[in-house]
């Protein structure tokens, strides 16, 4: 074995849910022949409508004369100049915004674009100094676990809680008598909707984070990736905020093209050639067949129509099947379910959990489904908190049935270990 560097040996370890990953994978394996119901993928369901729609748009591609420009040369590091100009033109209208084509960068998904913000803006400075990446409300995307090549940059705040006990719902909120942003502060990032807790937001609670970090001039790195107007996934009602020093940031992974890989930022010129410097060094471009396609679907306008009418009724409808059946079906214990706002996930809170996250997921394979333990989506927070072993991540890519019988053994699982404490 070669010997590493610090970021080598740092890199080539798997972080948070990826690292679960594995553990999910092996037991679907050695299970075979058993019917698993599987909770726990981040992997978008292929919807028929949805895959029509891109299908339509490569056959416009492939007759189109701009084909061989697409795939046959190199592009600016910028992104494909029509998908670019198809997102500036839908958001001035959209939102009734100023755009231009130097406000959008495109990068090969959207996870690349974290990583150059939190490199760019985290970590060590010229004078020595680190300079924190905030996330202002954990838990949050276990993916910005492993973005920071100083990932000791990485500082995560605890939210506060609302709880509604009596409807067995609750809801993070930021806690602002404890978040720090000031001059150690290199970025802000945070998803909304949020994966895993379906938590959006609110505009305000956004306005207060980004005025916080403006008199510093830190960015505010906004992950959209299950935002409107693109993939849509929001169920309540929530505008995307822009703002001098905010970087709206979209994916289209989960409109139905994770495979194509696009990421999106939007925001102060500044900030984008910073961003597209480091893309230019990195991968020169990200690969131009899906955007063309993304451009076609944006501009006619189709994306954001399917969107809403077909993406987001589908996924709040898996919302609900999994609410009605645990409130039939859980046992008389303390459990919370996350207000359901938005992504592909339900987060479940047991409260005086006697067992941790991790022991409980275990418990429940047996039973043949699988779920998260959530304790992988805590990254940048160190402190104990018996909150963090006390949670799961169910996603909702699975069939109506699925959800059900797999919340009603999860119900039965919750009954057995809390009863044995
Ligand atoms: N951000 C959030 C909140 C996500 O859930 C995901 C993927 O699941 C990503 C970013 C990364 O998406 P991509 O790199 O496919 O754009």
């Amino acid at each position: 074995n070669p010997a590493l560097t610090k970021i080598g040996a740092q890199m080539s370890h798997l972080t948070g849910v990826r690292a679960i990953m594995k553990d999910i994978i092996e037991t679907l394996q050695a299970g075979a022949g058993k019917e698993f119901i599987n909770l726990s993928a981040g992997n978008p369901l292929i919807l028929p409508e949805v895959e029509q729609l891109w299908r339509d748009c490569t056959a416009q591609l492939l007759a189109s004369s701009d084909y061989g420009e697409v795939v046959c040369r190199y592009g600016s590091s910028q992104g494909y100049a029509p998908l670019i100009s198809a997102i500036a033109s839908d958001f001035n209208r959209r939102y009734g915004l100023n755009l231009s084509d130097r406000n959008i960068l495109i990068t090969p998904g959207s996870q690349t674009l974290y990583f150059y913000a939190a490199n760019a803006f985290g970590g060590y400075c010229l004078d020595g100094e680190l300079r924190q990446i905030v996330l202002p409300l954990s838990p949050d995307y276990t993916g910005y676990g492993g973005v920071s090549l100083a990932p000791e940059a990485l500082i995560a705040y605890k939210p506060a809680l609302d709880i509604d006990a009596a409807a067995h719902r609750f809801k993070y909120r930021p806690d602002f008598s404890q978040l720090k942003i000031n001059e150690e502060t290199g970025c802000v990032i945070f998803s909304r909707p949020c994966n895993p807790t379906g938590n959006v937001l609110t505009d305000e609670e956004v306005k207060k984070i980004a005025a916080l970090a403006a008199p510093y001039n830190v960015p505010v790195i906004i992950d959209s990736a299950y935002a409107p107007p693109f993939p849509a996934l929001n169920f309540t009602e929530m505008s995307p905020v822009f703002g001098d020093n905010i970087l709206h940031c979209m994916s289209l992974s989960k409109a139905g093209l994770p495979g194509e890989r696009i990421g999106v930022a939007i925001g102060d010129e500044k900030l984008i050639q910073i961003l597209e410097s480091f893309q230019t060094n990195m991968c020169i471009h990200p690969s131009r067949y899906g955007q063309a396609i993304a451009a076609l679907a944006i501009n006619s306008g189709a994306l954001a129509e399917i969107s809403s009418n077909v993406i987001r009724p589908f996924y709040r409808q898996k919302f609900e099947v999994l609410e009605s059946t645990l409130e039939q079906a859980m046992p008389d214990i303390p459990w919370f379910l996350h207000r359901g706002e938005g992504a592909i996930f339900a987060w479940l809170w047991l409260k005086d959990l006697p067992l941790t996250d991790w022991e409980f997921y275990q418990q429940l394979k047996q039973e043949n489904v699988i779920v998260v333990p959530g304790s992988s989506f805590f990254p940048g927070l160190h402190e104990d908190w018996i909150h963090k072993q006390q949670c799961l991540r169910i996603s909702l890519t699975a069939s109506n049935e699925e959800i059900a019988v797999g919340m009603q053994r999860l119900a039965k699982v919750a009954e057995q270990v809390y009863a044995k404490s």
